[in-house]
C-alpha cells in the first residue's frame, strides 16, 4: 500500500497532527469474556477469564476498532475491566461522541485531559487511529509511520505454577520452534530454582524472567545469582515507582534490567533513562494509553539507545494486532510477547485468528488492523446487557 503519511517514526506528534480531522459520530462498546485455556498466574494474582471492552467507533462509512484490556482483579494495574467500563460509559464516550477533533493529536490531548485512566482511553485513541487508517486505505503500521515486518518474531511467555515439574510440562506443552525466546514469570521464593530447572531442561535457549514488580531492594542477591544464567533481561524486578532501585540493581548486575510497569509516561521513561534504571523497555499500548503515547516513549528510548520490545497484557485480537503494528519500529530489538490467539484463549474475536507460522507472526495485508472483528463471536462472548450504542449524526461542536 502506498503510504501517504510521513513515515518518520521520530516525529510522532507530527504524524498524529497529519491525520486530518476526526469526528466520532457513533460508538458501540461491548464487554466480552472469553475463557482462558488454563489459568494465568503471575506474582500478584491469577485470572481464568479474559475480559475486554471492545469499542467500535464510526465516522460515516468507516469505523475503527479499539480495545480496553486491563486485567481483572487489578493485579497488573490499578485499573480493571470494571473501572474502564465505567470511565468509558460515563465520562469518555459521552464527551467525544459528536465532537470534531482537528487531528489525532487533538483527540489524544483531549482524552488525556479527561482521565488519567490510560487503560480506558486507549480504546478510543487506538480505534481512532484504526478509523483514520481505514479511511485512507492504509495499514495501521503505515499511518503510524512504521514499516511492517514480513515475519514478526514472537516469544513464548509462561506463568507461574505450583511446582517446577508443572512449569516444565507447560513449557513443553506450549513451546514451538517458531518461537524465538522464552519468558518465565518469577516471584520471591520461586526464581533461581525455576531458572535452573529451565536451563537444565531446555539448555541455552534465549530466556528471561519477569517479576511483575514482586521484589524489593533487599532481594538484590537473588538477581546476582540469576546473573549467572545468561538471561536476556530481568523484566520489572522492583515496584514500578522504584526507578532509583532499578538503577541500583542495574549497577550490580550484568543482565539488562527491563522496565514494564515502571514506564507509564514519557516522563517515566526520561527519569528511568536519566537514573540508569534500565537498558530495555517493554512497550504496551494499553499501559501507556495509546499509540501516540507509545510512539513518544519509543522515540525517547531509541534516542538514548534503550532497546525496545512490544508487550501484551495479553489482549484479545484487536489489541494484539495493535501491538504487532508497532513491531517494525527501528528501536525494537527483541521478539514480541504477542502470541497466537489459541495460546491463551479458547477463542478470539478477530478473523483471521492470530497464528504463529515458521518465522513468526504475520499481519494480514489490509487496511487498518488488517484483521476484522467477527460479529457472531462478539455476540457469543458478550457479557449480559453490557452493549452500549450511541449515534449522533451531526457534530454539536
Ligand atoms: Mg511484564
Amino acid at each position: 500500500m502506498a503510504n501517504s503519511i510521513s513515515p518518520s517514526p521520530s516525529q510522532p506528534d507530527e504524524l498524529a497532527r497529519d491525520s486530518g480531522p476526526v469526528k466520532l459520530n457513533a460508538a458501540e462498546l461491548v464487554r466480552v469474556a472469553i475463557p482462558l485455556g488454563e489459568p494465568f498466574r503471575i506474582s500478584s494474582g491469577e485470572v481464568r477469564l479474559k475480559e475486554a471492552l471492545l469499542l467500535r467507533i464510526g465516522e460515516g462509512d468507516f469505523s475503527g476498532w479499539g480495545e480496553s484490556s486491563a486485567m481483572s482483579g487489578s493485579f497488573y494495574s490499578a485499573e480493571t475491566p470494571d473501572t474502564c467500563q465505567r470511565e468509558l460509559l460515563e465520562v469518555l464516550l459521552p464527551a467525544v461522541l459528536g465532537r470534531q477533533f482537528s487531528s489525532l493529536l487533538d483527540l489524544d490531548a483531549y482524552l488525556a485531559g479527561l482521565t488519567s485512566n490510560r487503560f480506558a482511553r486507549v480504546a478510543i485513541e487506538t480505534a481512532a487511529w484504526d478509523l483514520v487508517a481505514r479511511r485512507r486505505n492504509l495499514s495501521l503500521h503505515e499511518v503510524l509511520g512504521l514499516p511492517s515486518l514480513p515475519k514478526i518474531p514472537s516469544g513464548l511467555a509462561v506463568g507461574l505454577y505450583d511446582t517446577e515439574a508443572e512449569l516444565l510440562a507447560a513449557i513443553h506443552r506450549y513451546w514451538s520452534d517458531d518461537y524465538q525466546r522464552l519468558k518465565i514469570k518469577i516471584k520471591r521464593g520461586q526464581d533461581v530454582n525455576l531458572v535452573k530447572a529451565v536451563r537444565k531442561e531446555f539448555g541455552d535457549l534465549p530466556l528471561f524472567v519477569d517479576a511483575n514488580a514482586d521484589y524489593r531492594r533487599e532481594d538484590f542477591p537473588v538477581f546476582e545469582q540469576l546473573d549467572d544464567f545468561g538471561l536476556m533481561m530481568f523484566e520489572q524486578p522492583l515496584a514500578k515507582s522504584d526507578l532509583e532501585g532499578a538503577a541500583l540493581l542495574q549497577r550490580r548486575v550484568c543482565t539488562p534490567v527491563c522496565l514494564d510497569e515502571g514506564v507509564e509516561t514519557v516522563a517515566d521513561a526520561r527519569r528511568a533513562i536519566d537514573l540508569g534504571g534500565c537498558k530495555i523497555v517493554n512497550i504496551k499500548v494499553q499501559r501507556v494509553g495509546g499509540f501516540l503515547a507509545a510512539l513518544r516513549i519509543m522515540e525517547v528510548c531509541a534516542r538514548h539507545q534503550i532497546a525496545l520490545w512490544i508487550g501484551t497484557m495479553p489482549e484479545l485480537g484487536v489489541g494484539s494486532a495493535q501491538a504487532l503494528a508497532l513491531t517494525g519500529h527501528a528501536g525494537v530489538a527483541f521478539p514480541t510477547d504477542v502470541e497466537p490467539s489459541r495460546r491463551w484463549y479458547v477463542d478470539d474475536v478477530v478473523e483471521p485468528e492470530i497464528a504463529l507460522r515458521p518465522g513468526g507472526l504475520f499481519l494480514p495485508d489490509g487496511p487498518g488492523l488488517g484483521f476484522e472483528v467477527d460479529d457472531a463471536k462478539l455476540r457469543r462472548y458478550a457479557v449480559n446487557l453490557l452493549s452500549f450504542k450511541a449515534d449522533r449524526g451531526t457534530s454539536p461542536s
